[in-house]
Parts: structure tokens; C-alpha cells; sequence
């Protein structure tokens, strides 16, 4: 039986537990603007895009105007945003689609963070500006065929050749990888793995898109090409080695998806509620039974969960106290609320449910890309379990 003693205000839909009253005056800004932006300019393109898999470039410009091209990175042109706005800024674009959410997190997660964490100072004042105007975008050159979960393993090259390295080698599933003017590229040297901007009229570079997609449709996905590239050593990052280079770019761009993923999940419990409000079957609208309403109610109470999880772990990462653990337990846990949601949303649309007209088949394809990249479930169990047991079970 309920209980309706008590004075307080009947819990929101979308935000069971008020999780947006221990935001500060700044975040809610930041959430209102971006969910307003995404409303008037994502939601009525994406399914178009989507279904004619077509990354809305038309877009760039108002991201960068709004200042979320690495919006929480300090000075260079960057928004100085904290990161729990970052999170939020991420949560609200995703909750248009994976596509978008993904541009802007390799663009800023990916790129520009390597630029400011392990650049030099010159290439941080050539670049960050632009790139967070958008008048440079950028992508991540981190997998290969032979194996994304295991990146030590890579093969491609680079070779010191007095001033310049000579880049051999291929990359695979590079999102941005066409579109992109620079791409940062991790290749391995006899110093081990090093880092490299890699432009893109150098010659023996090339870019080709990956195309028949079933997932992020509205997003570029592309294999990089290095034929005797000559990259000159000021484009060589200066301040990493080894994988500690690449993986402290992924705790940025995790971070972001385990936040991102959240919208997802809310579009999805958001257009299912209203679907099982008005489609009567039996005589009665599908909301009124207990296997649907327990549904629903499963799905709000995971979506807060990862709500909350998402915050601390933002603001363990203000404080900077965050633990890439962390980041994968809650990779791994977001992911997986958001694509069980959808999976069940899309279900509960019956038929209607296999239309992109509706958003959770759309969502639940994206985040089978999701749960693979930045570390596929099972790689960030693994990592949660080293932790625990202090055993390598790779
Ligand atoms: C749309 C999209 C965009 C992407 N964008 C980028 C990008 O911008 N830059 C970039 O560098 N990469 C990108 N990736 C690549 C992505 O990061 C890799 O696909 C991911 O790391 C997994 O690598 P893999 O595909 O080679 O799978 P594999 O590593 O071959 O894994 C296959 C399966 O084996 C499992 N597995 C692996 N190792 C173990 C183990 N030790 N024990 C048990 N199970 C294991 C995995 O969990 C998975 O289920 C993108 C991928 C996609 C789909």
C-alpha cells in the first residue's frame, strides 16, 4: 500500500530521486542549455541522420559556441568547465544520440586532453584554440585489427630518422578518422609506445570510412592509413611514454560514457512511460499492468542508481581523488543499465519498436558500440577484479 502521509513533492520521472538538487548553480546552467540545444537541434535530425548514417557535421560550430569542445580544460581557449559539468554536458547530448556525445568526447577526451597533458607548450597554443573553436578537429589513433583490447600488441611503428619519425602502419574504428585534421597516434617506438600528431596533408596518410554500420550511424568511423610518413619530432608529445600515454586519455573519454550513457537510458524509460500511458490493449492503457509497471520501475531505479554513481565519481574527480577503477566499475555499470533499458524499452514498443521513429532501437544499437569501445565489459570487470585481488587476469 502506498503511503501518502507525508508533505514532499511526488518524485520526478526522469529524476526519481532529485538527483539534479545536489548539482551547484553552474551545472544546472550547463544541463538546461545543452538539453534545451539538444531538443531544438538534435532531436528533430537524428533519426534522418541516423537511418542515412550521416554524421550532422552542420553541428560543429554550435558545439564549439556553446564551449564544449574540451570544455574542462583550463586556459588555451577551453570553457575552465569542472567536471561534473563536463558529465552533465555529456549525459544531455547523449540523451540525443551516441554519435554526437562521441564526436565531443574524442574531440575533447581524446585530442585536445593528450595535447594538454602531454604536449609541449607550442603545440598546446597551436592547437587547443582552434580545436575548441572547432575550426580543427581531431581523432584518436589507438586500435588495430589485430586487437583493441589488447593495445600493447600494436604494430604500427615509428622510427626516428634524424629531425622527423617515419610512421608505418594502420589503425582501425577511429571515430572522427575522415573528418579529422589531426589525429593522434600512438605507435611504437625503441622507446616503446610514443605518441605523435599526425596531420592531415602529410603525405603516406590516409583516411577511409568504415561503412555498413548497424550502430552509430550518425557518427564517422574510419581505418587510418601510415605509408612512410615523415612526422617532424615537434610533433612527437613530449611528456609520455608507454601505455600510461593512451590509457590516461581513455579514463578522460570513459568518464564521459559512463555519464553520456545516462541519456540514453533516459530517452529511452521517457518515451516508453508516455508510450505505455496511451496504447490500450485488453482495454486498458499498457501502464496499468503489474509486469509493465514493474518494468518501468526497474528501469527508473537503475537509471538513478547510475545516477548517482556518475556524480560521485565526478566529484571524486573535482576533488582529485578519482581511481581509473573507478571509472571502469562505473563504464561498466552505466553501460550495462542503459542497454538493458533500451533493449526493454524497445520491447515494450512491441512492433513500433523496430521503427527508428522511436528512439530506443536507435539508442540500443549505438550502445552495442558503447559497451565495446573504451574498453569492452569485460575488460573493465577485469580491471575492477586486479584491483580487488591485486592478480592481472588479462
Ligand atoms: C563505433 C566504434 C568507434 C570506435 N572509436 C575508436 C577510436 O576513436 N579510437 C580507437 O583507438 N578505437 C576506437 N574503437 C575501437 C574500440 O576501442 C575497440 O573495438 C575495443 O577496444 C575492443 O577491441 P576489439 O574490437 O579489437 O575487440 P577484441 O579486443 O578482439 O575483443 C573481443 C572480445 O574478447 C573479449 N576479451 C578481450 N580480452 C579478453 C580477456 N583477456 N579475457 C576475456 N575476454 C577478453 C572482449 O571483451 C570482447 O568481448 C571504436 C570502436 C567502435 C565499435
Amino acid at each position: 500500500m502506498s503511503n501518502s502521509s507525508t508533505a514532499a513533492a511526488p518524485p520526478k520521472s526522469g529524476d526519481f530521486f532529485d538527483v539534479s538538487s545536489l548539482l551547484d548553480e553552474d551545472e544546472v546552467a550547463i544541463q538546461e542549455a545543452v538539453s534545451r540545444w539538444v531538443d531544438d537541434r538534435v532531436t528533430p535530425i537524428i533519426a534522418d541522420a541516423f537511418e542515412e548514417e550521416r554524421f550532422p557535421r552542420e553541428l560543429i560550430p554550435e558545439l564549439a559556441e556553446m564551449g564544449l569542445l574540451g570544455c574542462n580544460i583550463e586556459g588555451y581557449g577551453c570553457a575552465g568547465l569542472n567536471h561534473v559539468c563536463y558529465g552533465i554536458v555529456c549525459q544531455e547530448l547523449e540523451r540525443g544520440d551516441a554519435g554526437i556525445r562521441s564526436f565531443v568526447s574524442v574531440q575533447g577526451s581524446l585530442c585536445m586532453y593528450p595535447i594538454y597533458a602531454y604536449g609541449s607548450e607550442d603545440q598546446k597554443e597551436q592547437w587547443l584554440p582552434r580545436m575548441a573553436a572547432g575550426e580543427v578537429i581531431g581523432c584518436f589513433g589507438l586500435t588495430e585489427t589485430d586487437g583493441g583490447s589488447d593495445p600493447g600488441a600494436m604494430k604500427t611503428t615509428a622510427t626516428r630518422d634524424g629531425d622527423d619519425w617515419i610512421l608505418n602502419g594502420s589503425k582501425a574504428w577511429i571515430t572522427n578518422g575522415t573528418v579529422a585534421d589531426i589525429a593522434i597516434v600512438w605507435a611504437m617506438t625503441d622507446d616503446g609506445i610514443r605518441g605523435f600528431i599526425v596531420e592531415k596533408e602529410m603525405a603516406g596518410f590516409t583516411a577511409r570510412d568504415i561503412e555498413h554500420k548497424f550502430s552509430l550511424r550518425a557518427s564517422i568511423t574510419s581505418e587510418l592509413f601510415f605509408d612512410n610518413v615523415r612526422v617532424p619530432n615537434t610533433n612527437l608529445l613530449p611528456n609520455v611514454k608507454g601505455l600510461r600515454g593512451p590509457l590516461g586519455c581513455l579514463t578522460q573519454a570513459r568518464y564521459g560514457i559512463a555519464w553520456g550513457v545516462i541519456g540514453s537510458a533516459q530517452a529511452c524509460f521517457d518515451e516508453v512511460l508516455e508510450y505505455s500511458k496511451v496504447r490500450i490493449l485488453f482495454d486498458r492503457p499498457l501502464s496499468h499492468t503489474q509486469t509493465v509497471q514493474r518494468r518501468l520501475a526497474d528501469m527508473s531505479r537503475r537509471i538513478t542508481l547510475a545516477q548517482l554513481l556518475a556524480l560521485q565519481l565526478g566529484r571524486l574527480k573535482d576533488q582529485g581523488n578519482m581511481h581509473h577503477s573507478q571509472v571502469s566499475m562505473a563504464k561498466w555499470n552505466n553501460v550495462r543499465t542503459a542497454i538493458d533499458i533500451a533493449r526493454d524499452a524497445r520491447d515494450l514498443l512491441g512492433a513500433s519498436g523496430i521503427s527508428v521513429e522511436f528512439c530506443p532501437i536507435r539508442h540500443m544499437l549505438n550502445l552495442e558500440s558503447v559497451i565495446t569501445y573504451e574498453g569492452t565489459e569485460t575488460i573493465h570487470e577485469l580491471v575492477v577484479g586486479r584491483e580487488l585481488t591485486g592478480a592481472n587476469a588479462f
